[in-house]
């Protein structure tokens, strides 16, 4: 008999997230029967989706929402073998039991020296929703100018450096000194902290002249807002996130994007990297080549222990990870 450990949602979030708001329990996992298997969490991630997915999805006492790479510890499913690794939507959780149809392998092509948890992040969902977004959204081509907002985090800064991969002049804005110094490292053309700057709009402006071709969006709020006034004709809008607004309890008004949306024949569309489930294999592949080539840096903000996931969770939303905002059990 195992004994798991999991987080539930105590109470449903009211503006910022609270430690108080999680507790943990104990959960007692029967034997397994045959087709089953028995993972135990080795990696898991912390995501901003996780707080207004929880609004929409979750009642009290449910489970907290999330991934991670899990290690077969049993198997009754001759597809599995114990010790290898899969990455699992089981949320937050150290052992769960699965029939296994859930659960994606990693390639074959892994590299051993490559770190597991990459599948989370930049070999993972974070990746491929820049990958897609780059591509089938924004539809960069070279020469073009990509801003992209909370750019040192899991999707901006693998934004930043494909876009740099497929020949544009990059500008990222991040929250703090040490982000821009990692967002410059890895090769953006221009960063800077958004918190610190006297005018966003005259910051923007002095990054590139020019305007802007592509706006890949993790933010909106007050940022999309400033930014949208400095699109190139023609200009498109990759609306990924709203990271600005997932904590606000009073709705914020305006200002609206009407006007600059005609005057420069804007196109703005919002998405969801499952949109692209079916292309996952093609994605990941493109990724793991460019990270295993150095083409792409991967930056991971660790936190150990399975009973400090929700200060991670916390952490993430105030902005404290560079990087993919990870756990290690
Ligand atoms: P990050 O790793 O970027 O972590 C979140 C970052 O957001 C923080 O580090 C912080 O960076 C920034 N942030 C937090 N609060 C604010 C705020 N009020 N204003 C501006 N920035 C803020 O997370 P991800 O890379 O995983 O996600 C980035 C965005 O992409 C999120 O909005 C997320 O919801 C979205 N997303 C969308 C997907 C889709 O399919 N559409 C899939 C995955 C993610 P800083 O210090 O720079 O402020």
């Amino acid at each position: 008999m195992v004994t798991a450990k999991a987080w539930v949602l105590k109470k449903h979030f009211e503006g910022f997230p609270k430690t108080s708001d999680f507790d943990l329990k104990m959960m007692e996992l029967p034997n397994l029967k045959d087709g089953e298997l028995l993972l135990e969490s080795v990696f898991l991630s912390v995501d901003p989706y996780m707080r207004p997915y929880s609004q929409r999805d979750m009642k009290e006492g449910d489970i907290m929402i999330g991934t991670q790479v899990a290690r077969i510890v049993e198997s009754k499913n001759p597809a599995f073998t114990v010790g290898a690794f899969v990455v699992a939507r089981s949320g937050w959780r150290t052992h769960f039991i699965s029939d296994g149809k859930d659960l994606q392998h990693f390639p074959s092509n892994w590299p051993e020296s490559l770190p597991r948890s990459l599948a989370l992040g930049t070999v993972g969902m974070p990746g491929l929703t820049a990958y897609f977004g780059l591509l089938e959204v924004c539809k960069v081509k070279p020469g073009e100018t990509v801003l992209v907002n909370a750019a040192a985090g899991a999707v901006g800064s693998v934004v930043g450096q494909l876009a740099k991969i497929g020949g544009c002049k990059v500008v990222g804005c991040a929250g703090s000194d040490d982000k821009v110094a990692y967002l410059k490292k890895i090769g953006f053309d221009e960063a800077f902290n958004y918190k610190t700057v006297t005018s966003l709009d005259e910051a923007l402006r002095k990054a590139s002249p020019d305007g802007y071709d592509c706006f890949f969006d993790n933010v909106g709020g007050e940022f999309a807002s400033i930014a949208i006034n400095q699109m190139k004709k023609y200009g498109r809008i990759a609306v990924c996130g709203a990271i600005s607004q997932y904590n606000v309890s009073v709705p914020q008004k305006g200002p609206y994007m009407q006007v600059p949306m005609i005057f420069q024949e804007l196109q703005m569309k919002g998405f969801i990297v499952t949109r692209w489930n079916n292309r996952w294999e093609e994605g990941l592949k493109a990724l793991l080549k460019w990270v295993v080539e150095g083409k792409v840096k991967c930056h991971e903000h660790v936190t150990e222990g399975f009973e400090n996931m929700p200060t991670a969770f916390i952490g993430m939303l105030k902005g404290e990870n560079i990087g993919k905002a990870i756990v290690k059990v």
